[in-house]
């Protein structure tokens, strides 16, 4: 693609503290207000007369084999048009993740109609993809030579496969105990350094930040708002397969609030350029063990969120307890009159196995997504007719030993999964378990087992 072709804006970062509004150069290498100390947005001087059919030029793009075009990220680049030149890019595809109809998921949410998007679809499975290809263009604009991240799993697996697609070298900070198995092999096989940090993820995520202050380390945690440009074109992408027709409401599970915070600034930008007359209303759900923005909602949203000392829950992606993004959040979601929901680990886990037969699987984050719909329609919150679209952020490889365990009534909320240790407690129901059945290996045993199974199928419509 000829240089010229790229899209390119004045973009600068921006204070997101409404009694400072500090604004700074975008290639200046800060992750938070040098003012104030505040979050930090991408702002951009729109040249309106370049935005005239851009859905069709989306639309356009489509049919072209470039790889900037066959990306479900940089396809939108218009919408985020920092990069300075096209060799900053570094794409895997990412995006690109299909919108399915759920109907055993819509019956057990008590809705009529249900789509999942399913993000772990991406190239690393998790919408980190998304962000992460953006954060490695701002990366190679600043000649950064290594990145780093904090991570409870994806964002390294994804930091990882971005770096070594890069060049760069990529660490990750870990923290201690529970990682499922799945992300911790992907940054490992990508190359990237992985340092275990003895402590949790705030633990984790406080070092990252000092040492990407007193090191070359480019920081691409979510509190660089790099990253959430890309995970903007999640709402563009579920759009564009919508013939760009705006849902009534989109679910997402919230931990460090990154995704809710992105999605609300993508759909607030497309509304403010007038490419779509109406915002989705955006709904969080967080795990209770781990819920400081549904607490913060409900004690009448006054002063700052008060942080989870000890978040716990089995959904190890949305397990923070003192979310980065949350001023982000609570913006997203008074700009498109949202809400937030809190679910328990019996019904994540049991979302999740209802989304697995309707022939989706997923991270138990994600499942979060169902179980609070199911919470929020039994309140009366959402509607059975609404227009709903949840968001499913991990693919169900990612951590298989949540999927067997709780289908053969072994998933305690206690237990130190990584280890196998036994300090067990709080064994969760296997409501809907589909355990694996030993039997002989002889087939006149079997032929009767096998008939026996086809007479008990449901009927297809059921
Ligand atoms: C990162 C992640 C989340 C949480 O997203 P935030 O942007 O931190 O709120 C949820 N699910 C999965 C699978 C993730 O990887």
């Amino acid at each position: 693609m000829p240089d010229e072709a790229f899209p390119r804006a004045v973009a600068y970062l921006q204070c997101i503290e409404p009694t400072c509004r500090a604004t700074y150069d975008a290639g200046e290498r800060i992750y938070a207000c040098e003012q104030c100390g505040g979050l930090l947005d991408v702002q951009y001087e729109w040249r309106q007369a370049r935005l005239t059919d851009l859905l069709a030029t989306f639309d356009a793009r489509r049919a072209s084999f470039h790889p900037h075009d066959v990306s479900g990220v940089w396809r939108f680049r218009e919408l985020f048009p920092f990069a300075t030149s096209p060799s900053q890019v570094v794409t895997l595809g990412e995006g690109n993740t299909p919108l399915w109809d759920a109907p055993r998921s819509a019956r057990y949410a008590g809705l009529k109609r249900l789509a999942v998007k399913h993000q772990g679809m991406n190239p690393t499975g998790s919408f980190k993809d998304n962000g992460m290809t953006t954060g490695v263009a701002q990366a190679q604009r600043l000649g950064a030579r290594a990145v780093a991240c904090a991570s409870t799993g994806n964002t390294s697996a994804s930091l990882a496969a971005y770096a070594a697609r890069a060049g760069m070298r990529g660490i990750v900070f870990i923290p201690g105990g529970r990682i499922a198995y799945g992300k911790l092999a992907q940054s490992l096989d990508y190359g990237a350094a992985t340092l275990q940090i003895e402590g949790n993820f705030d633990d984790a995520m406080r070092l990252a930040r000092e040492l990407a202050r007193t090191t070359p380390l480019y920081l691409l945690n979510s509190v660089n708002p790099f990253r959430l440009e890309g995970q903007k074109a999640i709402a563009f992408e579920l759009l564009q397969q919508r013939r760009w027709r705006v849902p009534d409401r989109i679910v997402v599970p919230g931990g460090n609030l990154g995704n809710v915070s992105a999605l609300g600034k993508g759909f607030k930008e497309l509304h403010d350029l007038g490419l779509i007359a109406r915002m989705p209303r955006l709904t969080v759900v967080q795990a209770e063990g781990a819920a400081p923005l549904a607490q913060w909602r409900a004690g009448g949203r006054e002063g700052n969120l008060i942080p989870v000392k000890q978040p716990k829950t089995l959904a190890t992606a949305i397990q923070i307890g003192h979310p980065v993004s949350w001023l982000k959040a609570a913006r997203a979601l008074d700009w498109t009159d949202g809400a937030c929901a809190t679910v328990s680990e019996q019904d994540i886990a049991d979302a999740k196995a209802v989304i697995g037969r309707d022939g989706i699987g997923c991270e138990p984050a994600s499942a979060a997504t169902v179980a609070g719909l199911r919470r929020l329609v039994a309140e009366g919150v959402v509607h059975p007719e609404e227009d709903t679209v949840a968001i499913l952020t991990g693919n169900a490889l990612k951590d298989p030993d949540f999927t067997v365990q709780y289908h053969t009534g072994q998933l305690f909320t206690d237990a130190e999964r990584e280890t196998r240790v036994t300090r067990a407690e709080g064994r969760l129901a296997s409501t809907f378990a589909n355990a694996p059945r030993r039997v002989p290996a002889d087939a006149d045993a079997l032929r009767q087992a096998i008939l026996d199974l086809i007479a008990e199928l449901p009927s297809l419509t059921e």
